[in-house]
């Protein structure tokens, strides 16, 4: 095979070719002037995470979310197969895992969230079997399906999220509503005990929705635990131990014996960016959450997981920022500032499946203020809102965003 000749210099350098990187390089490159383009990222596979709910709830097939890098990087792109180890953002390049060294006029990073697996004791040696499941891992997100198929009359099925920021802040729960449907309609719900647990204070952090999802729950029987922050997991005696946090800040431990643990893993910013220049203090690409400018390298942007910006982190607020960093990024290429600059306003899309057929479209900004795209009243459950995720976004995703047309 023939190695591909890289420069050593590129007019605009992305960094990670998920959701994030390829949707603003599809971008740059479909203008009529577009400027050189290249991205490093690893991995020869590309995946669409927010099918990972539908996957583990048994509706879609897990290869429907898997495609293949290459037939995704936009063309015109040089794509550099490599991991991006360090930044250097006085000298203006980067050094990656295989040793290159490689500068650009303007960097996009966008290499997403890191998923902690080690962070929670019990969790990396019982994922896949003791019936502790994730849908955040490619790898086992089919067993989610085999451990709710197999719950009984008399058993017990556990949904945990961690104190750490997560990417998709509505997936801890939506799996447990469709688990609690799947019980519904073998007419087992009422035998067997559902409990989420989150070290946060409130069911969800918009009101409005809220509102209809504390009705799900009860609907459901679930008792939702609040304060309750999962700290082990004892694989082979089937225990989930849980700090919990009382009114006066004293804590105490709770262990519960589970025959389902589906576990939201800690995450946090990747380590390479924590250590580098570019990070804030909680280790998030440091940017202006408008304008998705560095705070302190004007020739650096961010987007998506990874950058330091308090939305929601989703794919939904990724096609919100990808115009923003694009036309910005092309203003200070051109001009060395940013004259007029597009702004990005905290849009985030939680589209929380509350059941098999029904789903609460949650859109909201950087205020938690209710952003609807839709002239209906989207707090409520609605089975055209579920067809939306199950058929309409995927196309949208594949055909639309990653292409740069939407
Ligand atoms: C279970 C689940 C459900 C979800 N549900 C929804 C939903 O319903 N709606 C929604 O909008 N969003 C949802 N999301 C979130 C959504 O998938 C992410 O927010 C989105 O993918 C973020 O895009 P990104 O480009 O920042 O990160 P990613 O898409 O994760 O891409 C990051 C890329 O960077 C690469 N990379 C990593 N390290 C390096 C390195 N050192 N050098 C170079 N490249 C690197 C990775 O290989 C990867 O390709 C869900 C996610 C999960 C896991």
């Amino acid at each position: 095979m023939q190695v591909p000749a890289f420069k050593d210099h590129y007019q605009v350098l992305v960094v990670g070719g998920g959701a994030a990187g390829l949707t603003v390089a599809a971008q740059l490159l479909n203008r009529e002037d577009p400027p050189e383009v290249a991205i490093i990222e690893p991995s020869d596979k590309h995946y669409y995470q927010p099918i990972w709910t539908l996957v583990g709830g048994g509706v879609v097939p897990r290869e429907e979310s898997e495609r293949d890098e290459a037939d995704y990087i936009p063309p015109g792109a040089v794509w550099i197969q490599d991991a991006v180890t360090a930044f250097d953002p006085e000298a203006g390049t980067v050094s990656t895992r295989d040793g290159r060294t490689v500068g650009y006029d303007v960097l996009v990073v966008a290499p997403g969230i890191q998923i902690d697996w080690n962070k929670l004791p019990g969790l990396a040696e019982n994922l896949g079997k003791n019936g502790v499941c994730s849908n955040y891992s490619y790898e086992h997100v089919e067993y989610t399906w085999k451990t709710m198929q197999r719950l009984k009359p008399g058993g017990r099925a556990l949904f945990t999220q961690p104190a750490t920021p997560i990417k998709c802040g509505g997936a801890p729960q939506k799996i447990m509503y469709l688990t609690a449907d799947h019980l519904r309609r073998r007419g087992i719900l009422n035998e067997v005990d559902v409990q989420f647990f989150t070290p946060g204070g409130v069911v969800f952090g918009v009101p409005e929705f809220a509102r209809t999802l504390e009705k799900v729950i009860e609907r459901y029987g679930i008792t939702f635990n609040l304060k309750h922050e999962l700290i082990e997991i004892r694989g082979d005696a089937r225990e989930a131990v849980f700090r919990v946090t009382d009114a006066e800040g004293g804590t105490e431990e709770k262990v519960l014996s589970f025959d389902m643990l589906h576990v939201t893993p800690p995450q946090s910013a990747p380590d390479f960016i924590k250590q580098s220049k570019l990070a804030n203090e909680a280790g998030w690409v440091d940017v202006d959450k408008y304008t998705l400018q560095h705070t302190r390298y004007p020739n650096v942007f961010a987007l998506g997981d990874a950058a330091g910006t308090p939305n929601a982190k989703t794919g939904a607020a990724v096609r919100k920022q990808a115009p923003v960093v694009v036309h910005n990024l092309l203003a200070y290429l051109r001009e060395q500032a940013i004259p007029d600059p597009k702004t990005y306003n905290g849009y985030a899309s939680c589209p929380l499946v509350t059941g098999y057929g029904k789903l609460v479209l949650a859109e909201f900004d950087y205020d938690n203020r209710p952003d609807p795209s839709f002239p209906f009243d989207t707090t409520q459950e609605r089975y055209s809102m579920y067809a939306l995720k199950r058929y309409a976004l995927p196309q949208m995703y594949w055909h639309g965003m990653l292409r740069g047309r939407a």
